[in-house]
């Protein structure tokens, strides 16, 4: 298998190659040059390979689909290493829960940091780790988090040879359960940056010093941020576990709902569907910061500028623009790279939107690809998540019920089950909790007390020569 930019390059790589990588050389992002198909035979291999072997041997069978240039035992033991009961706490790794008459959750939030990131990040740290040390090289990540990301990142890292993390967050802007798992991890190879100023400080800070070229090549430089496509494919696995869940026959279908912001969760469902797996719809659910359900709804793609990206009390979902995006425009436009780097790299620079409305590929989007959406305000969220606790005993995070939301709307009478994608638990947003139901949510065993651990972390200016002098003092 080999793998493509969005944008027309004519360069083909494999799978370890853009493993480190960010973007490819023209600015695009990668997919491999099709999708492998699952046929009706396949499909029935893989329910019987995780209902029998687990999680892991299904996400081996996955994976193997597209990785030609790691051996297959290598790749059965890293899945091994990696989706296991103790860590992911249970067997099922991604269990359904039944709510209401064919509305289901699928848990992916059980991981070490309790959101679903851990699901993709959690493989990558081991994909590293491997190949670093098959390549004897260094990597030091350097990233920006407004919370989940960031502690995926740092758990799924931590104590990995070859690997430094320095990750830069807004000082005193993340929820306190947010800053209590970051900053209480002590390992050598992680460096927490609290910086003085908002996220996109903190973005703009990482741009700058992957910009240096020669910084960046001296102190090996590199990213996990979603656009990375191992993290794409690992969340590909948990679309064909919630199917194989929710079904007995190979003839029937599924829906699914997912909490958006990046478009990397929602897109591993695209690529699950566009390799054959019974999907019927895929909704796409955001907070205020609508950029994506106004492209489903009316085919303008509009990137909010930072003063028209709202603070919600979602904030995972509070992108301005959607940086997976690209992958699904490219497969819409029928795979046309030139026509992507127009919209992309072109109209988007220029007017800051496209506009698709009135071109026939537009009608594909819903048609031919399944998709739709909707969109969550505060309001939703707490009446979703009172009504969820009231009903079912059940409480959600802010994110996945701003999925709940959205999928009763799309569900209507329709026999098709509908999953929704649990993408953290409520704990890490316990102000949220509070406001909605009066009381916080439950605290997990393992992380009762974390806010009173020492904590690791450097608070530093929105100053790019302080964080470059800061990793080269500990790249040493
Ligand atoms: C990252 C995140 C999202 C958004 O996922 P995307 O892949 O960026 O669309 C939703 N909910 C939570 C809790 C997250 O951490």
């Amino acid at each position: 298998m080999l793998y493509l930019s969005t944008r027309g390059h004519a360069e083909r790589k494999h799978f370890c190659d853009i493993l480190l990588e960010g973007l490819a050389p023209d600015g695009g992002l990668y997919l491999p040059e099709h999708y492998p198909q699952v046929d009706d035979a396949m499909l029935t291999r893989l329910r019987t390979a995780y209902h029998e072997q687990g999680y892991a041997e299904l996400a081996f069978q996955i994976l193997s689909l597209y990785i030609d240039d790691i051996p297959a035992a290598d790749l059965r033991a890293l899945c091994e290493k990696t989706y296991t009961a103790e860590v992911f706490g249970t067997g099922e790794i991604v269990p359904l829960r039944h709510l209401e008459n064919g509305l289901w959750l699928e848990a992916l939030s059980n991981g070490p940091t309790l959101a679903f990131k851990d699901m993709a990040m959690q493989l990558l740290g081991n994909l590293f780790e491997y190949e670093l040390a098959r390549r004897g090289e260094q990597l030091n990540i350097l990233g920006a988090t407004s919370g989940d990301t960031g502690s995926a990142a740092e758990y799924a890292m931590r104590g990995k040879e070859g690997v430094r993390v320095f990750m830069t967050s807004p000082h005193g802007r993340m929820s306190a359960f947010q800053q209590a798992q970051m900053f209480s991890l002590q390992d050598e190879n992680i460096h927490n940056i609290a910086v003085e100023g908002v996220f996109d400080d903190c973005q703009d800070i990482v741009k700058a010093v992957s910009n240096d070229l020669e910084f960046k090549r001296k102190y090996k430089i590199g990213t996990v941020n979603s656009i990375n496509w191992a993290r794409l494919l690992a969340q590909v696995v948990y679309y064909f576990a919630g199917y194989v869940q929710a079904t007995e026959t190979n003839d029937q279908k599924v829906s699914f709902t997912v909490p958006s912001g990046n478009f990397g969760n929602v897109c591993a469902g695209h690529v699950a569907r566009s390799m054959g797996l019974p999907i019927d719809q895929l909704v796409v659910a955001t907070n205020e910061n609508d950029v994506l359900d106004e492209f489903f709804r009316t085919g303008v793609y509009r990137v909010r500028a930072s003063c028209d990206t709202h603070e919600t009390s979602s904030p995972s979902m509070d992108i301005s623009k959607a940086s997976n995006f690209e992958r699904f425009v490219f497969d819409l436009l029928g795979r046309d790279g030139a026509r992507t780097k127009a919209l992309f790299g072109d109209a988007l620079a220029q007017d800051g939107r496209f506009d698709l409305s009135g071109d026939p590929v537009f009608a594909n989007a819903a048609q031919k690809y399944g998709f739709v959406s909707g969109k969550s305000t505060h309001a939703d969220r707490l009446a979703t998540i009172r009504d969820t606790h009231a009903r079912f005993g059940v409480t959600i995070d802010t994110h996945t019920a701003d999925g709940v939301k959205v999928a009763r709307e799309h569900r209507g009478n329709s026999a098709v089950p509908m999953i929704v994608l649990e993408t953290a638990l409520p704990i890490k947003f316990a102000d949220t909790i509070v406001e909605a139901l009066g009381h916080p949510p439950e605290c997990p065993a393992k992380f009762v007390g974390i806010e009173n651990l020492p904590r690791r972390v450097q608070v530093m200016a929105a100053d790019v020569a302080q964080v470059k002098a800061y990793i080269e003092q500990h790249c040493k």
